[in-house]
């Protein structure tokens, strides 16, 4: 443990050098829960324990009365909580994990399976989009349930962890499917889960010899860090090459205690990879997402995909424009380290898969000429090579 504090205290000397908005933590129902399991008993999930912990404004406390009756239910683990400004409704935590009213609102271009997964199951728990890689919807709960879900439909009310043999199809169809050479395993959250049993299934999946890498797409770190145990990186390292894509959205996620679980991971050898879903009013700020991607890239972990927000029933009030995305992209390209610098990416409604999305820096082409435009706006002319004849490979 000694080899974690070093990289961990530096984040954090960094993190007090340059604070996040000051806020005041909500209150906790109980006394503070220790461990993960303590943290996911004492959950938030009704409007009265809610109500307790924040002041809510009235198209919170309507929109958590909806909530409690139909749509996505409410899940907040203490932890995730504590991070909540209890009187600021604008708090970027609060608003991820806290239901509003205008969720009740359906918007053009509003989908209850935005990615189509429905359509795309070739087995239970099993969606197939790409050539060469699936992804294993392994359970339907999470520590906490984020507002703009892209899984609203499912997540919160199934029975929990699918157990292994009503995997087994998914696991066959992979095995027979020798083309499928990752798999991703999502829900839900898969961290959720107890360990033996998270073990168990990544060994059935390490069972198929024609699967190079497992990814394990969690928000754990972020919203139940102290589930991170030594323990669980033990029982899941066996299982390598395993990476871990987790979701941080805003530098307030940033704590001691998120940085320390991401430590944990790296030092167990998962790459850890980050998805930020821009939202609006969140982090649709180049300066926010500047301080993020750079707070990230300090706790070993890359900036992956910034996700433009999937047109989710009731998510209209936390969806930007497309062009905002690529606007704030070209605000970070060049200032920004590369290692720092995701791709922006909108994952097409029906399921169609996932496009990047790039400024565009070409602005001129004639007969074997590009211009292309600099971050800082020059003009720079690339001339190709002189046309060769073609020779076959
Ligand atoms: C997003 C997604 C993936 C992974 O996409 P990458 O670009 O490889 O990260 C794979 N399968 C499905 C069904 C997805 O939605």
């Amino acid at each position: 443990m000694a080899a974690l504090v070093s990289p961990s205290s530096l984040v954090r000397e960094r993190r007090v050098a340059k604070p996040p908005k000051r806020s005041r933590p909500a209150r906790g129902s109980a006394a503070p829960a220790r461990g993960w399991q303590g943290q996911l008993r004492q959950s938030v999930r009704s409007v009265e324990q809610l109500a307790r912990a924040l002041e809510l404004t009235p198209e919170e406390l309507e929109g958590a009365r909806r909530a409690e009756r139909e749509g996505l239910p409410i899940a907040i683990s203490p932890y995730y909580l504590s991070l909540c400004d209890r009187h600021d409704a604008s708090c970027p935590v609060r608003m991820q994990c806290v239901p509003r009213i205008d969720e009740a609102h359906e918007v053009l271009g509003d989908l209850v399976d935005p990615l189509g997964e429905v359509d795309h199951e070739v087995a239970p728990h099993l969606v197939r989009r790409y050539p060469d890689r699936v992804l294993l919807l392994a359970t339907d709960r999470c520590a906490v349930y984020c507002r703009f879900c892209t899984r609203s439909r499912i997540v919160g009310d199934g029975g929990g962890p699918v157990s292994l043999e009503r995997l087994e199809p998914a696991f066959a169809w992979i095995a027979a499917n020798p083309e499928i050479r990752d798999v991703i395993v999502s829900g839900g959250d898969p961290l959720a889960m107890a360990t033996e049993r998270l073990d168990r299934l990544l060994g059935r999946i390490r069972a198929i010899p024609t699967v190079e890498t497992i990814r394990l797409a969690t928000r754990v770190p972020v919203t139940l860090p102290m589930r991170i145990t030594a323990e669980l990186v033990r029982a899941l390292r066996k299982h390598h090459p395993v990476w871990v894509m987790t979701h941080f959205n805003h530098p307030k996620e940033l704590t001691r205690e998120s940085i320390a679980a991401c430590t944990r991971l790296a030092d167990g050898g998962f790459p850890v990879m980050n998805q930020t879903v821009l939202l609006a009013g969140i982090n649709d700020d180049p300066d926010v997402l500047e301080t993020l991607f750079r707070g990230l890239v300090r706790a070993r972990v890359r900036p992956y995909y910034l996700l433009q927000t999937d047109p989710v029933r009731g998510t209209g009030h936390l969806r930007t424009p497309l062009a905002r995305g690529v606007e704030i992209l070209e605000r970070l390209q060049g200032r920004l380290t590369g290692i720092a610098l995701p791709k922006l990416i909108c994952d097409t409604p029906g399921g169609k898969g996932k496009v990047p999305l790039t400024p565009d820096y070409v602005v001129g082409r004639g007969e074997g000429t590009t211009t292309l435009r600099t971050f800082r706006g020059e003009e720079v002319t690339y001339v190709d090579p002189p046309a060769r004849p073609s020779r076959a490979r």
